[in-house]
């Protein structure tokens, strides 16, 4: 491996490429099974997430598998795994905890991983198992590093660590503390999934149809000036023009416009 492919895995993800998977932080919403929200909390649509869900709720941003096996592929066309153990019939041996140990190849450079199924079945587990253990072992190469550390500075002691470091974004769940983005009705990626295609597309500038209905909450609903309007595009977008507001922004962009309105 050579320093510009070392750099190259290390390389930040650009905020559309991060998902934010939601946590609900109100011990009473998430025991609430039925309406998923308690007397002091409603349900929003949150912008940042896309998910129906109570407003106590935070997210961990994670890197999916889609936006992982895309790095390695830029980096190394023909990077490879395999798994460390074989059972019976020569497939990649799942340990007791359901996890899969792998080996991890990029530019003739091998590191271990280990992924888990949290909680999926049957096929999807597999899938799940072999996708998170490539996402831990391409952190070992400082892929999205960053993210991985601050999610564990916020882990704390309670985490038993019997097994590598692993995003806080696959275990979330499991602890009974959030809704799955699937149980939320979401149109947010389910799991860790991220469809490479829909992040390019929400990238796009948005719709002419959507553009007249900003102008006309900004104009109508909020009261503000078409200045004002401007400034926010700018701060939230770096754009110049409502019509250059890339598309997952869009929801931001709206909120704010509200939030700014003239009483
Ligand atoms: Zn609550
Ligand atoms: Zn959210």
């Amino acid at each position: 491996m050579n320093d510009e492919q070392a750099i190259q895995l290390r390389e930040r993800f650009p905020d559309e490429l991060v998902g934010k998977l939601p946590r609900v932080t109100c011990k009473a919403c998430s025991e609430n099974k039925q309406s998923r929200h308690c007397a002091s909390h409603k349900m929003i649509r949150c912008p940042e997430c896309g998910n129906w869900i109570t407003e106590a709720h935070m997210h961990l941003d994670y890197i999916g598998h889609a936006a992982t096996t895309d790095r390695l592929l830029k980096v190394d066309r023909e990077w490879t795994w395999y798994p460390v153990a074989y059972d019976e019939q020569g497939l990649p041996r799942i340990d007791a905890n359901g996890g899969l140990w792998i080996t991890l190849e990029i530019a003739g450079v091998k590191r271990l991983g280990y992924g888990a199924a949290d909680g999926k079945k049957g096929p999807n587990a597999v899938k799940e198992a072999i996708g998170d253990a490539i996402r831990n072992a391409a952190m070992r190469f400082g892929v999205a590093l960053d993210l991985w550390a601050k999610e564990d500075l916020h882990a704390g002691d309670a985490e038993a660590n019997t097994a590598p470091p692993r995003p806080r974004s696959a275990t979330a769940a499991t602890a009974g503390e959030a809704q799955q983005p699937k149980e939320a009705g979401s149109a947010a990626p389910s799991g860790d999934i991220l469809d490479v295609a829909e992040v390019e597309k929400m990238k796009r500038p948005i719709t002419k149809p959507q553009q007249r209905r900003l102008w006309t909450i900004a104009r109508n609903d909020a009261g503000l000036s078409d200045e004002s309007v401007k400034n926010i595009v700018v701060a939230i977008t770096g754009q110049e023009s409502t019509g250059a507001i890339p598309r997952y922004q869009y929801d931001q962009v709206i909120s704010e416009i509200l939030g700014a309105a003239v009483a």
